[in-house]
């Protein structure tokens, strides 16, 4: 037997001196979404997300609450995975950047790019932001009078910030730093791209990291002098390896990159995608590769950046970037508590472009949660099941006899799955879920419109019977293609009738829509009350809603 093929994907690390927001849920449920598609699909898949913890910001932000750094990020790290796991984000490792193995890994990594010649020890004088940990230019500053800033001295005596903290000045910092010479990759880059057009996606986001290579890359500081927290230079014990450098390497000392038993690393890497946001495409894009390059390692095979959620105000009408200061921040539990993980999925997976950018508001979300759910989608499993067990006891005998494909009729299945599974695997989300809405699920709801088994029952028993054997076929295939978006509806509409004993719903894929396997005659086996099935999306009338 022929191996599985792999697929190793990733999500940004988040840093963790706040909790996850709903714009940070969107890039891990995006990620889900792939991860569980290509298990369907057959591919020995590995799905890695963790916390970037070595951060000036994070050691702050605990001595703040009075509580040592490792603590602190052990904490946030289990607050992160209770959402996540509340999400059913399907991750097979959670990397915390303050591990051991990471530490090992990175001091390994910098050690062969030291060894290559792409690093150097240079004085660097420059304007720090502390929100950013990162070095600004004097143009970059903003000063409190709005005036021009020509120099970085004269931005610091202006107290000036940068335009994402307006509250922490900018300071020059001096010291000796390391700097890798990421300029030298400039040529090296832009033939990647130009050989492997499907590195960078969406297409949009390639062309912006074409252009800027184009336009010159800097060598960048990677260390810092006098930090405790953080990993150690292992050619310098003064220095600790700076942020961004040591956070793209969780991609590779997750898998064991570096340690004894590396088994991982030279199984799934190269990734197959990492999934980002938009706002950090050129570390990902330019530097990640480039210290690839110098360490002689393999590069990821594409990066797909998602596009940001952005906040509806419902007085106003208008979208505001979700901030603390703005105090708009919603996060993912507040719905999940008030709707269930599904209806938070089907929301953003359906209402929001993944490579694009979206808008969340209360009202909207209680609006698709209705139509999408509680009426499309809630209404085919309610009569599905209902009609078979008041008319037959929940027992279709002789059903595997029965012709399944006449609520499909016109609609060209096989032909329809394949476009899916492009859709799917390319990330196109919303595209996936309108055209399984629009063509599967109303498909089945007009044939409950155009054969009426509610009323045919009372003339035609053995014509009703046909019909509602079509509708459990058509409960089955929906049940396939929104596995990987919606997991928990997928396993109930599977289980509604006896599916398994014809095929296992963890085997089945894609392509499994498209047929329906030989099997037993159909039988009923979801739980009932009362010979009912409980409403699995009860409508939800906001404004009747105690306010939050
Ligand atoms: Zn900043």
């Amino acid at each position: 037997m022929s191996q599985p093929s792999t697929f190793f994907i990733t999500t940004a690390i988040d840093y963790p001196n706040s909790r996850p927001h709903i714009g940070t849920a969107f890039e891990k449920i995006g990620a889900d979404v792939q991860a569980r598609f290509r298990r369907m699909e057959g591919a020995d898949t590995y799905f890695l997300m963790g916390n970037d913890e070595n951060t000036i910001k994070v050691s702050k932000r605990a001595r703040e609450l009075g509580v040592e750094p490792q603590p602190y990020v052990d904490d946030m790290a289990s607050q992160f995975k209770e959402v996540w796991r509340a999400l059913d984000i399907s991750f097979d490792d959670f990397i915390q950047t303050s591990e051991p193995r990471h530490h090992a890994g990175c001091q390994r990594f910098i050690q062969a790019v030291f060894d290559a010649g792409d690093i150097d020890k240079r004085p660097y004088k420059g304007l720090y932001c502390e929100g950013c940990e990162e070095f600004k230019t004097a143009k970059e500053a903003v000063s409190p009078d709005g005036r021009e800033l020509k120099t970085i001295e004269e931005a610091e005596a202006a107290g000036a910030c940068c335009p994402n903290h307006p509250k922490t000045p900018l300071r020059i910092v001096e010291e000796e730093n390391y700097f890798f010479k990421l300029s030298s990759f400039q040529d090296r880059l832009l033939a990647h791209y130009e050989a492997h057009p499907e590195f960078i996606q969406p297409e949009s986001r390639r062309n912006e990291v074409v252009n800027l290579v184009k336009a010159g890359l800097q060598d960048v500081s990677i260390s810092r002098k006098g930090f405790s927290w953080g990993i150690k230079v292992p050619f310098d014990e003064e220095q600790t390896i700076y942020v961004w450098f040591d956070a793209l390497l969780n991609y590779i000392t997750a898998l064991g990159y570096g340690s004894a038993d590396d088994a991982k690393f030279r199984r799934y890497w190269p990734a197959d995608v990492h999934v980002i946001g938009k706002d950090i495409t050129r570390f990902h894009c330019a530097l990640w590769p480039a210290m690839l390059m110098s360490a002689g390692l393999p590069l990821p095979k594409s990066v797909f950046a998602h596009g940001f959620v952005y906040r509806k105000d419902e007085g106003s009408g208008v979208l505001q970037k979700m901030s603390k200061s703005i105090g708009n921040i919603v996060e993912p539990m507040d719905l999940v508590r008030r709707f269930n993980s599904e209806a938070f999925r089907y929301y953003f997976m359906s209402q929001c472009p993944f490579g694009g950018d979206g808008e969340f508001s209360f009202e909207r979300f209680a609006e698709t949660y209705n139509t999408g759910l509680a009426n499309s989608l809630g209404n085919l499993y309610s009569r599905t099941i209902t009609m078979p067990v008041k008319y037959f006891g929940g027992v279709l005998e002789g059903s595997s006899a029965i012709d399944p494909t006449a609520w499909r009729a016109g609609l060209d299945l096989p032909a329809l799955v394949e476009e899916l599974r492009s859709l799917v695997g390319s990330f196109q989300y919303a595209g996936a879920l309108q055209t399984i809405w629009l063509q599967v699920i109303d498909a089945a709801n007009r044939y409950i419109e155009a054969t009426r088994p509610f009323a045919l029952i009372k003339t035609d028993p053995a014509a009703t019977k046909i019909a509602l054997v079509n509708l459990a076929e058509a409960l089955r295939v929906v049940s396939i293609l929104i596995k990987p978006f919606l997991p928990r509806t997928a396993e109930t509409f599977y289980a509604a009738f006896n599916f398994a004993d014809a095929q296992p719903f963890d085997r089945v894929c894609f392509a499994d829509a498209a047929s329906r396997p030989p099997g037993p005659d159909l039988r009923v086996t979801a739980a009932l009350v009362d010979g009912k099935v409980a409403p699995l999306f009860p409508k939800i009338d906001l404004k009747a809603e105690p306010s939050s």
